[in-house]
């Protein structure tokens, strides 16, 4: 007889603004253990950002999802199964870093990936013989299945499926996860891979969810190449490096892309310094976002404060430059030390750590002691900055009212940020139907 599986994402606590972005794309790494679970057993897919996961909820074993900022609420869910005598497995980057932490509160954990493992944990549960830790090492990706998407709602998020091409970073950003990880991590999947599991996912719009679609960039155009043909509409994360190489530009417009989400980080080159984001060339900023906007493709400018040579100005003058910029959209970040960072060790080593509560760091609080101004500033800052970059002046200034496509991308600024407040007071789940109508709308008007 077969295991009654379940794996949840556990749900952080959410602020204002924070609540779309667990609306893009759905979770990825889950799909993959439900690919590598054997038939005889079921899974269970729970994203707790669309549904809370059931108290009552019926498995013979519980696996959980852990992300630093969750880590509170999955940690709760927890001893709430185990309390009811199920099996309780932890896994994720927040586990991975804080293990012995992990383990008070589960049956067993997962350090490191999970796919190298999955189906011993499996055996193990079967034979009742779990063990505490499991050590997952990473797979070459040619070993990974693709993701088993059936335990997935498609139609709950605003781009239907995501796919990857790749695993880990080549680089170590300090404040990044990937500061945590051995070096090297970089893999990728055999391109043939990649091209199949597009072709059996019939939405007009993926998502790639690598870190950096591009950091290869000889892969990179051997699959945009391929995926002229195809007639479909993606959008992915890269460097804004990317914007140096004009054909891979081409290529990307060709294939379908229509929106990028761009680190940028900081608009000030000595705080792209402190924390090692070396591809990131302030004086290319405009000029590449240019090159972007040139082939209609939308730029998501992605900005963290809190930096150690950020002052008061940083908000106002990052602002600005996503206004002179005509960013379409734009997220701000506080800057966050999770965990096993390079980032976190240099804050506590300095004794600048003053909120240990995981539940905290969730890039929306101040967990630390800024060097040029106060907490407080800093979170007033950072709500301000969301203010004024979607204000009304922000939003027609950025939009380009004298040209093609304006009101695609009002309606998108709209539907990104000023709705959301109407749906949070109404506590509704947001319309990711309407807006991938709207994203739709957008990707077809060129
Ligand atoms: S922030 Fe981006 S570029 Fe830097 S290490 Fe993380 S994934 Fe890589």
């Amino acid at each position: 007889m077969g295991l009654r599986i379940a794996l949840i994402f556990a749900r952080a606590e959410l602020r204002r603004g924070t609540r779309i972005k667990h609306f893009m794309v759905p979770p990825y790494s889950l799909q993959i253990l439900s690919a590598l679970t054997p038939p005889q057993h079921q899974v269970r897919i729970i994203d707790e950002y669309h549904r809370l996961a059931d108290p009552n909820l019926q498995a013979d074993i519980i696996g959980i999802g852990v992300w630093t900022a969750a880590a509170p609420r999955a940690y709760a869910l927890a001893e709430q199964y185990r309390a009811r005598g199920i099996p309780v497995i932890l896994g994720g980057p927040h586990v991975t870093v804080q293990p012995r932490e992990a383990l008070s509160h589960a049956d067993a954990i997962v350090i490191g990936e999970a796919e190298s493992v999955w189906e011993q944990v499996l055996q193990d549960v079967e034979q009742n013989q779990l063990q505490a830790i499991y050590h997952g090492e990473p797979l070459s990706l040619a070993q990974s299945p693709a993701p088993d998407w059936s335990p997935i709602q498609h139609n709950d998020y605003i781009a239907q499926v995501s796919m990857s091409t790749s695993r880990g970073c080549c680089r170590s950003c300090d404040f990044c996860y990937e500061s945590c990880l051995p070096k090297p991590n970089y893999r990728q999947r055999p391109l043939e891979y990649v091209l199949k599991e597009f072709d059996e996912r019939p939405f007009p719009v993926i998502a790639f969810i690598d870190n950096d679609l591009m950091i290869d960039r000889t892969y990179a155009k051997a699959l945009l190449t391929a995926l002229i043909p195809k007639k479909r509409f993606w959008l992915g994360m890269t460097s804004i490096s990317t914007a140096d190489d004009e054909e891979l530009l081409d290529l990307m417009a060709a294939s379908g892309c229509r929106t990028l989400f761009v680190g940028f980080e900081s608009i000030q080159p000595e705080s792209l310094r402190e924390v090692h984001k070396g591809c990131n060339r302030v004086e290319n900023y405009l000029r590449n976002i240019t090159r972007i906007h040139d082939r209609d493709i939308m730029v998501n400018g992605s900005f963290v404060f809190g930096f150690d040579h950020d002052d008061e100005d940083v908000f106002d003058r990052t602002v600005q430059f996503g206004i002179d910029a005509r960013l379409e959209t734009a997220t701000f970040t506080i800057l966050t030390p999770y965990p096993g960072t390079a980032l976190h060790q240099r804050l506590d080593a300095e004794g600048r750590i003053v909120d240990r509560d995981w539940g905290h760091y969730d890039t929306t609080r101040v967990v630390f002691r800024p060097a040029k101004m106060s907490a407080d500033t800093l979170e007033t800052g950072y709500f301000s900055a969301y203010k004024n970059f979607y204000s009304w002046s922000s939003i027609m200034q950025r939009c380009r009212r004298h040209e093609a496509g304006f009101g695609q991308r009002l309606l998108l600024n709209v539907a990104y940020k000023r709705v959301e407040p109407l749906y949070r007071f109404l506590n509704n789940p947001l319309p990711a139907g309407w807006l991938r109508s709207l994203f739709h709308w957008y990707a077809r008007a060129w």
